[in-house]
């Protein structure tokens, strides 16, 4: 069998009109507004227009500890909703937009794979609707107000010492992670060390994703901490003056996208923070628009249950009031055997005893996704190198356990492959299910959120902060932010925050070393060590494999 890339497969697809896709939920030409023949944004009229309907039921699409290749959360999200579909479900799927960093570098595209995919893939991926460029600007139209602020005169009195505003760009570009600026002499401001961040770890980013519409956008914009001034205050955007701006940079880019997939069903593809450094779901404007479109929505959170799941339950739902009926908790034979030592070389060879070893790493999310109170379904994505033997293994830890299982094959056969996972789940929604809820109040201290975190979802000891971020919570707590939700960064690779510890690690201690307020989105970071909020490219970047022709055929996109 010749097996053709997700680009080849996207680029033979025939696509529906984007208006005939934006029928089927019941939304009509004028409620688009066209960005070409295959993606529209919908416009405010037609999601006021759409909040009397009744809201459909909230799939959340998680995962174990993903190897570096991704473990296919977005590939099932979307031949779930296509499978759900050919059953006579209507579902729409809401996603993240790709960041150019990772299209470029090492993991890829995000817009799904083989037949399960959002269409057109090369646009998904690369400058879409220009959303990503648009926070770009906004966010860097602070940066340039507030160094302006300080070149002019500095009335706020803002302590260029501490200044917490950097730049940001959507590209994996190492060289501007610290850098010096305004170099010139004197008309060209006060020179000081700086730093660029991509895109996607904005705040700009999370509070895009984070806001129920463009009045919360404005406010939690002017909200935006941006440096400290003299007298060790916080000085916020709204006191530069450039809320409104800002905001008028985003008037396009909080309307969600609508693309269909390589079935035709309706996909909203709107916001895309990372999951590791950021709170790695898509906009809450989207979900709920996806809750009111169809009768299930579904949604995919980044990494595994330990980041993205974590933050969709202790910030996402609190903020845009959602309640999720039922999780996808997607796992491969490949990860985990990875988790099970095997040769991270050598995934595809039957290996039935690292296979047995990794399902602790399975038990660990499972076990996470019930503490929230979420009912789950494991949904084996299932690739071309796994054997009966197994797959069978698989169902049979599943049966003993009594948790719904589903092997899909979506990847390979678009909707019909995922027909057995989409019943499943339609099974689990049928259930009578209770509220989620958040891990922790919001009044608990910042850390002691941290370590419910680290101890429950982890399954870690103890978590211990350096001298700084010690200081760094003292201050928050000081200022009236300790109630906000926590967003930790940490390494997607281990439910520790060490790369290296795979399976279901336990007694280790998180490292937190450093703690920052964002006090626009409404959550408090809280940094594990080596977590980059600007990555580099690979030796072999993914970019030196691309290529286009004189038809504007692109190859190697993946
Ligand atoms: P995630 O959302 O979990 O990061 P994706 O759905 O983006 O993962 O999938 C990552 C990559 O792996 C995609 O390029 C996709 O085409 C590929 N992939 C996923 N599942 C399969 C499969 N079953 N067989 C082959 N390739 C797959
Ligand atoms: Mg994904």
């Amino acid at each position: 069998m010749t097996v053709r890339s997700d680009i080849e497969i996207a680029q033979q697809a025939q696509l529906t009109p984007i208006t005939e896709v934006a029928a089927k939920v019941g939304l009509t030409a004028d409620d688009l507004e066209l960005y070409g023949k295959y993606k529209a944004k919908i416009s405010f009229a037609a999601i006021r227009r759409l909040q009397k309907k009744a809201d459909g039921k909230l799939v959340l699409v998680t995962a174990i500890t993903p190897t570096p290749a991704g473990e296919g959360k977005t590939l099932t999200s979307i031949g779930l909703a296509q499978a759900m579909n050919k059953l006579g479900t209507s579902a729409v799927v809401a996603l993240r937009e790709p960041s150019m960093g990772p299209v470029f570098g090492m993991k890829g595209g995000a817009a799904g794979g083989g037949y399960a995919q959002v269409l057109p893939m090369e646009d998904i991926n690369l400058h879409f609707t220009g959303d990503m460029h648009a926070i770009t600007a906004a966010h860097n139209l602070l940066a340039a107000a507030l160094d302006n602020h300080v070149h002019q005169g500095n009335a706020l009195r803002i302590d260029v010492r501490r200044i917490l505003w950097k730049r940001v760009v959507d590209m994996n570009d190492r060289a501007l992670r610290n850098i010096v600026v305004a170099m010139g002499g004197k008309v060209c401001g006060f020179p000081r060390e700086d730093h660029f961040m991509i895109t996607v770890a904005s705040e700009i980013m999370a509070i895009l994703c984070l806001a129920t519409d463009l009045m919360d956008l404005k406010k939690r914009m002017a909200a935006i901490s941006v440096a400290y001034d003299l007298d060790g205050k916080l000085v916020t955007a709204g006191q530069l003056g450039v809320a409104g701006a800002m905001a008028i940079l985003l008037k396009d880019a909080i309307k969600p996208n609508l693309v269909q997939t390589s079935e035709h069903t309706p996909a909203l593809i709107h916001g895309g923070p990372f999951a590791n450094i950021a709170h790695g779901c898509n906009s809450i404007i989207a979900t709920k628009l996806a809750l009111k479109m169809g009768d299930v929505a579904i949604t995919e959170a980044g990494f595994g249950a330990d980041l993205g799941a974590e933050k969709f339950m202790d910030i996402v739902c609190p903020y845009g009031n959602l309640q999720p009926h039922a999780a996808v908790l997607v796992a491969t034979v490949r990860a985990l055997k990875l988790h099970g030592h095997a040769d991270p070389h050598d995934l595809a060879s039957e290996n039935t005893a690292a296979l047995q070893a990794g399902l602790d790493n399975l038990a660990k999310h499972l076990d996470n996704l019930q503490q929230f109170g979420v009912p789950a379904v494991v949904g084996i994505n299932r690739f071309t190198s796994d054997t009966e033997r197994e797959i069978q293994l698989l169902r049979t830890w599943c049966a003993e356990r009594d948790i719904p299982v589903a092997i899909n094959t979506c990847w390979r056969d678009g909707g019909d492959g995922g027909k057995e996972l989409a019943q499943a789940v339609l099974q689990v929604l049928k259930q009578e299910t209770r509220p989620v809820h958040p891990l922790y109040e919001a009044q608990t201290g910042i850390a002691e959120k941290v370590k419910t975190v680290v101890q429950r979802i982890y399954g870690g000891e103890d978590v211990v902060f350096t001298n700084k971020a010690k200081k760094q919570l003292q201050e928050i707590e000081d200022f009236g932010w300790g109630h906000l939700p926590i967003c930790m960064a940490k390494t997607q690779y281990s439910l520790s925050d060490d790369p290296q510890r795979l399976g279901a690690p336990t007694g280790f201690t998180v490292t937190i070393d450093d703690v920052s307020l964002c006090t626009g989105a409404g959550f408090i970071v809280c940094r594990t060590g080596n977590v980059m909020v600007m990555p580099g490219l690979p030796k072999v970047p993914a970019a030196t494999r691309m290529d286009i022709d004189e038809n504007g055929k692109i190859t190697g996109l993946f």
